[in-house]
């Protein structure tokens, strides 16, 4: 990504993007101050975290996890924390308080 913003001269018209899937490389990251942080013993597999994340930063991952009770699931919910900015919609809408926000630490 260049260093130097366009000038209004360079933008396209209505400063349209005219390249599909750019916002792969705006990692919105930066903006977080807390991060979620899933307990993997305690989540149910609902799935209500990933479809409420705005970004979307919830990865379904064929990740399989067996809990301390012996319960075997054959996914996981993973945090893409490239792209999460930590709204913390996740952890308010987790029915089984799962999601936990703690201070981000860089
Ligand atoms: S904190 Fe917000 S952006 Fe991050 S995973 Fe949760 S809902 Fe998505
Ligand atoms: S909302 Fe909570 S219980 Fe449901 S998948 Fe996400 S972390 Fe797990």
């Amino acid at each position: 990504m260049s260093s130097r913003l366009p000038s209004w001269r360079e933008l396209p018209v209505g400063a349209i993007i005219l390249e599909p899937g750019s916002s792969r490389r705006y990692k919105t990251h930066e903006w977080r101050t807390l991060r979620p942080v899933i307990n993997q013993d305690k989540c149910i597999r609902c799935r209500i975290c990933w479809s409420y994340c705005p970004e979307p930063a919830i990865i379904e991952a064929d990740k399989p996890y067996v809990t301390s009770t012996n319960r075997r699931y054959e996914v996981s919910y993973l945090i893409d924390y490239d792209y999460c900015k930590g709204c913390g919609i996740c952890a308010q809408e987790c029915p089984v308080k799962a999601i936990e926000m703690v201070p981000e630490v860089r």
